[in-house]
């Protein structure tokens, strides 16, 4: 069984555009071993935004190199485009997946309908490392929708599959190293095993509710906006449920290479993070097409 190791957390809030009040609950700044192959995990919300004419509230366009960007919905409408070509609109159960790779211009904003309406505001935004050997994969872009994402029930709750495998049922994600993302609501009471796999670093995002993970005899409490950390090794994870919860959990081989990020580069080496910022300024991340 895996063991309870810490909690993640960060309590301050700051702003992504006019459209995202975030906590980043970790990122590449702090120790990075302990994270990979995740690098950041941007917790927006929960939110009430007012109804807004004009231009929605949001991040205009802005470069990505060496990772990918998954946008988990869960209230409120976001709007992608990218210079792939790419972009839509996600809803509350959708995600994007968006592969930087080689570099990528997009902007992220507040769907025009919602924007309209305004209304409760929730998503997640992780990045997620690419190897160094796939850091220049072309750029790309994977809609998956929520009726793209199966469902598992279990005693106790159910979980829906973003990526990786949970029993038998696999999420739609294609990724480029192991990795297992899944949505996992638990009930009241609930007291289960999840099971995550030996070797990976393993993360429990607490989004709504309080939990107890560990044995009876000697569990931790994590609370709303923190992330329990669990050993590496060992299989499963013993959890109970004081309350509905809803959990982000987040498990993946570590990617066992230097991490250099800078802004919205995350490269392996500081001269790669330099080539990173002459690419962009030269133009080389490609053009967007006119709004
Ligand atoms: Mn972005």
């Amino acid at each position: 069984m895996k063991k309870f190791v810490g909690i993640i957390e960060n309590q301050q809030r700051h702003w992504v555009g006019d459209g995202f009040p975030v906590r980043s609950l970790f990122s590449y700044h702090g120790d990075t071993e302990a994270i990979s192959p995740f690098l950041l995990f941007d917790y927006a919300g929960p939110w009430n935004f007012d109804p807004k004419q004009g231009q929605p509230r949001g991040v205009g366009q802005h470069p990505h190199r060496g990772f990918e960007t998954v946008t988990i919905v869960y209230d409120g409408e976001v709007s992608h485009r990218d210079s792939t070509g790419s972009g839509g609109t996600i809803g509350a159960g959708d995600v994007q997946w968006m592969t930087a790779g080689s570099g990528i211009l997009h902007e992220e904003y507040h769907s025009p309908g919602y924007s309209k309406t305004g209304g409760p505001f929730r998503m997640v935004q992780l990045w997620v490392n690419l190897p160094a050997k796939d850091k220049g994969t072309p750029p790309a872009y994977q809609a998956l929708t929520a009726a793209m994402i199966p469902t598992v029930t279990f005693d106790g709750g159910k979980a829906r599959i973003i990526a990786g495998t949970f029993a038998d049922t696999r999420g739609p994600a294609r990724t480029f190293t192991p990795v297992n993302l899944w949505d996992v609501r638990l009930n009241a009471e609930a007291d289960t095993v999840l099971p995550l796999p030996a070797g990976h670093t393993s993360l429990i995002a607490v989004l709504s509710g309080h939990v107890t993970i560990g044995p009876r005899a000697a569990g931790e409490g994590v609370g709303e906006g923190e992330i329990a950390r669990l050993s590496t090794n060992g299989e499963g994870v013993h959890i109970r449920a004081n309350g509905d919860a809803m959990l982000l959990v987040l498990t993946g081989e570590p990617i066992d290479e230097p991490v250099v990020g800078h802004g919205p580069f995350v490269m392996n080496t500081e001269a790669e993070i330099h080539e990173a910022i002459l690419d962009f300024n030269a133009g080389r991340f490609g053009q967007m097409a006119p709004a």
